[in-house]
């Protein structure tokens, strides 16, 4: 592979050949190209660039081209690519064998580092966030004898049937309407309600609470654009479940161990039955969890009735992976993301503002992203006010110039500890060309 670092100063070509080349092949035999839809770039036009190489803040990508990462694989690498702590985990699991179907102890070292620094008494591990939701609905309709479930649109929870109504991100980024192949029977015992709305979710439990069997919501939305909860949201939602005899399931896939050590738990407690985790706890590699109070958690099997397994659950790499990506996080890696996330956001809306552009910064915590439009955002029909158009030109920009950020105007930016004082010049230096490239393709859709 020839190592092509963009010249100074000049941006990337448009053409990618090495990525184009692999995308053909790849879209010949896998739908779309790629084994994740938010992966194509159909939102933003052009060829998928394929990744090579991993370092820090840095991302190659199979033309030999660095980027600055502002995805960090969708959110599990708060440390960057290839921390060496976490790399040596990896290597000495994998020395001692990579699945072997019975307990390890790295599934007791993780699972105890999750109980410790979250509300959860129990905790049951598995490969991904879809699974995780999927599981925990399973477990709330089988704990209270119900089959509704509450979720609000723009909420993303994994690609699990009953939850694919109104789905946020993935879904709104393809303009797709809710997704074939999910029957009326499974949306029909889905509820979707206007995220932040409070009354709404009174509403609905004033018409049929006795069927309701869990209400369920992001810690902080993060799959249609960053939109924090209003204060006092999430507890309202808790009061109003419980006054009706069904649970709140608190989705942390995406906040947990990101936002803070003990997720958004820790930064706005509510009175929750069952959290989800995935992304950070795996630290990129597949893992996830879903745990609650032990009164609930101990109808799982074996322990009680509700089914749930998984060949590969607790997978010793994974566990290692996560377990050393969990320690390392201490306190001053939750400040250095505080500081980071704040540091980025404000050049982007410093070089948004400078060239005209409209948008607004949302942010959650250290997760933030920026919305192309006047409108203040508080839920999904307020996101889809955007202007895709600028959007589109802004990521371009961005890209050509060795920045790589989600190529959707519906995602997080995700920021690393790895981010240095290259990388970040990098950003600032892309940033007012990109902001120009918004501004003249502004509302042009
Ligand atoms: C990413 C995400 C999921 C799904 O996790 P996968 O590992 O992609 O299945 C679920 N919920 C939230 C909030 C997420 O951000």
């Amino acid at each position: 592979m020839t190592t092509t670092y963009r010249p100074e100063g000049l941006p990337y070509p448009e053409d990618a050949p090495v990525s184009q080349a692999l995308f053909d092949r790849a879209s010949a035999i896998v739908p779309g190209g790629v084994n994740s839809p938010v992966r194509a770039f159909r939102a933003v036009g052009g060829t998928p660039r394929f990744m090579a190489h991993g370092s820090g803040p840095w991302l190659t990508d199979a033309d030999g081209r660095r980027y600055v990462d502002l995805v960090c694989s969708w959110g599990p690498l708060i440390h960057g690519h290839a921390h060496p702590e976490v790399i040596a985990a990896v290597q000495a699991a994998a020395a001692h064998g990579t699945s072997f179907g019975t307990p390890t102890a790295g599934e007791v070292d993780l699972a105890e580092e999750i109980v410790r620094r979250t509300p959860v008494d129990q905790v049951r591990l598995v490969n991904s966030g879809t699974e995780a939701t999927m599981s925990a609905i399973r477990l709330a309709r089988g704990f209270t004898g119900r089959a509704k479930v509450v979720k609000f649109a723009g909420c993303y929870h994994g690609h699990v049937d009953a939850l694919l109504a109104a789905a946020g991100s993935g879904v709104a980024t393809l303009g797709l309407p809710d997704s074939p192949g999910v029957t009326g029977a499974a949306a029909s015992e889905t509820i979707v309600l206007p995220y932040n709305d409070a009354a709404a979710v009174e509403a609905a439990f004033a018409a049929e609470g006795d069927q309701i069997a869990a209400v369920i919501t992001e810690a902080a939305a993060g799959n249609m654009g960053v939109v924090a909860p209003r204060d006092g949201f999430n507890q309202r939602l808790a009061e109003i479940a419980h006054a009706a005899g069904a649970l709140l399931i608190i989705d942390e896939v995406m906040t947990g161990f990101r936002v803070s050590a003990g997720g958004w738990a820790g930064l706005d407690p509510v009175d929750a039955d069952l959290f989800t985790f995935g992304k950070v706890m795996g630290g990129g590699l597949p893992a996830a969890a879903f745990g609650g109070r032990a009164e609930i958690m101990s109808r799982l099997a074996p322990a009680g009735p509700v089914y749930q397994a998984g060949t590969l659950s607790g997978n010793p790499l994974a566990c290692a992976a996560g377990l050393a990506s969990l320690r390392l996080a201490d306190d001053a890696v939750y400040k250095r993301l505080d500081d980071l996330a704040g540091t980025v956001s404000g050049l982007a809306t410093e070089a948004l503002a400078a060239a005209g552009v409209p948008h607004r910064l949302s942010t959650a915590g250290n997760m933030f992203s920026i919305f192309f439009t006047d409108a203040e955002v508080a839920d999904y029909d307020t996101a889809k006010t955007q202007d895709v158009a600028a959007f589109k030109a802004f990521f371009h920009a961005m890209l050509a110039r060795g920045v790589y950020l989600p190529p959707s105007a519906y995602e997080a930016w995700f920021v690393s500890t790895a981010l240095d004082d290259v990388a970040l010049e990098q950003i600032a230096t892309a940033l007012p060309a990109a902001a120009r490239a918004a501004a003249e393709a502004g509302g042009t859709a």
